[in-house]
């Protein structure tokens, strides 16, 4: 398990910016760290509001897609649509569930070399690849075979 605190992290990316940390930025960090990861903003926001009431929808977006570009947390897209927000950074893939939507990290070596190969050919810069398995989960095999939502 990742235990990076997200919230020094921050702090030291935006004084090398010449940026202002705001208590918000760094509760918000420390909140997407605390968290088991893979939350959308509105879940992020959620908590943060409870430790510190008056933060805005507005501002948790924002700092998570400054957190993003400072390379703090990955983005992810979620299969209900809304993007997740995972503070776990090193390389990892994804297994996403199709009955409750949950997603879990999966570790294991991809040789995404010839794919990466590939999209440099088609004039494209990769910054980040990532393996997505879809399927069921666990809970929902046991929860009942027949009612499948794919
Ligand atoms: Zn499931
Ligand atoms: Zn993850």
């Amino acid at each position: 398990m990742s235990t990076t605190d997200v919230a020094a992290d921050l702090h030291r990316a935006l004084r090398e910016r010449g940026q202002r940390a705001t208590p918000q930025r760094l509760m918000i960090a420390s909140t997407v760290s605390s968290l088991p990861g893979h939350a959308t903003a509105e879940q992020i926001h959620g908590a943060v509001a409870e430790r510190m009431p008056g933060v805005s929808l507005p501002t948790v977006y924002a700092t998570l897609e400054l957190l993003g570009e400072l390379g703090l947390v990955r983005r992810l897209a979620s299969p209900a649509g809304s993007a997740v927000y995972d503070p776990r950074t090193e390389t990892h893939h994804h297994l996403v569930c199709r009955g409750c939507g949950r997603i879990a990290d999966v570790d294991g070596v991809v040789d995404d070399a010839a794919i990466l190969r590939a999209a440099r050919r088609a004039g494209f810069v990769p910054d980040d690849a990532q393996l997505v398995v879809h399927g069921r989960c666990a809970d929902c095999r046991a929860a009942g075979a027949g009612a499948a939502a794919a």
